[in-house]
């Protein structure tokens, strides 16, 4: 078992070096979109201040190349000095002198925001360099964000492996959700994927399906990546996205889950639209210049019984390209369907969780995933390399 925080003795009056994954969306203005990051990172760092832990955090935000004005960590600063009057520092830098004399002046209790690490070259490169200087800024290596932990960059993977270290109380959720949701599924359990793209995730399919599901479990599939299935069906797909090297592994899907008795449902209608007219259509059968870009209401109401059914749900991407209100719809639907439903109810990736909320029903969905690629890469049985470097208890 990894070490967690509440393993780490004697925290008193120690240098924490806490990786949080802070990488939240910001309007033109600088302000927050959506907390949610944060806000589950909030236990860990209120444990570390409690515990009177000088507590330095790291977080990158975005893809800046080089220093950007628009991608620094000061909004968040803001938002975490309500929660923690008097205690919060921002360091205009992630590293350099100044960060260390900050880092001297720190009081038991405080807590002290470097600037976003991207900011700086190496991270992404796990630069030596980049590693040695982040190591001397703590003496214990802490790491609560999921988010990046399936990435080896400087502040999730290299500094881990130079300091003693542990994870976080929001890293210890995300991996005992996922564990104890793969090892014992309540039955019927229902898995709804959607997104553009099919590649990142017809491996997890393949991995729910070998290792987790059995007969009576059912797979939902909408959004883009259904019309790679339905081409391996033959059934006509128009002009709407197809990844045609991915069409023979679509089919031995299919198979494979047949000869297991898990259902596979795609859609059987569509909201499509019509280029060159810019016109939308409901239809059954996509023909010619039609895009298929949502699903229609017949397969709302299948893949809507199918949720009602389930004792377990797992929903990984949109149905439809929903950022579109032409488009919303199917997704919309679904998220209010896990909201209703009684089934224990995982729901991962950033554009399902914007549709969870934006359906007001994230109270009711048991576990909202911080981190899609890292969830992802742990549902379809891989190593998350930033958790391997953390020491065993
Ligand atoms: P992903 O990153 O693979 O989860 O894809 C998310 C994106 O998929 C969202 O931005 C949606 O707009 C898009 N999407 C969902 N359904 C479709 C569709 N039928 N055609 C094209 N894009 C879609």
């Amino acid at each position: 078992m990894k070490k967690t925080i509440r393993d780490l003795k004697g925290l008193k009056g120690k240098k924490v070096l806490l990786r949080c994954d802070f990488n939240v969306p910001l309007d033109k203005y600088g302000d927050i979109l959506d907390d949610t990051r944060i806000y589950a990172a909030l236990p860990t760092i209120e444990y570390l201040v409690e515990h009177e832990a000088k507590v330095i955090i790291v977080s990158h935000l975005g893809r800046p190349k080089g220093y950007d004005k628009y991608l620094s960590l000061f909004p968040v600063a803001v938002y975490l000095m309500k929660w923690f009057p008097n205690k919060v520092k921002f360091a205009s830098e992630p590293i350099g002198k100044e960060v260390d004399r900050e880092v001297a002046n720190l009081k038991n209790g405080e807590i002290l925001l470097l600037e976003n690490i991207r900011f700086v070259q190496g991270e992404e490169e796990n630069s030596p360099k980049l590693v040695e200087e982040l190591a001397k800024l703590g003496d214990i290596y802490v790491n609560d964000a999921f988010g990046v932990c399936h990435r080896k960059h400087a502040s999730t993977y290299g500094v881990a492996i130079k300091l003693p270290n542990a994870i976080g109380f929001l890293v210890e959720k995300e991996l005992k959700v996922f564990e104890e949701a793969f090892k014992t599924p309540k039955r019927p359990f229902v898995a709804i994927f959607g997104g553009a793209k099919i590649d990142d995730k017809i491996n997890l399919i393949r991995n729910i399906m070998d290792n987790v599901m059995q007969q009576g479990d059912s797979i939902l599939i909408g959004g883009g990546m259904a019309y790679t299935f339905l081409q391996a069906q033959g059934i006509q797909i128009g002009k709407s996205i197809v990844s045609l090297d991915k069409v023979d592994e679509a089919k031995k899907v299919l198979a494979e889950a047949e000869k297991k008795g898990i259902k596979v449902l795609l859609p059987v209608d569509h909201v499509a639209l019509l280029k060159e007219k810019d016109k939308v259509v409901r239809t059954k059968k996509l023909s010619g210049d039609m895009i298929g870009l949502d699903i229609g209401n017949l397969t709302i109401k299948m893949f809507v019984k199918e949720i009602m059914e389930a004792n377990q749900i797992l929903w990984n991407g949109p149905v439809g390209k929903y950022e579109d209100p032409r488009f919303k719809k199917g997704t919309m639907k679904i998220a209010k369907a896990v909201g209703k439903s009684v089934a224990y109810s995982i729901v991962g990736g950033g554009d399902s969780i914007s549709a969870i909320n934006a359906s007001g029903v994230a109270d009711s969905v048991n576990h909202l995933s911080t981190g899609g690629g890292a969830s992802l890469k742990l549902m379809e049985g891989k190593p998350l390399p930033a958790i391997e470097v953390i020491d065993e208890v």
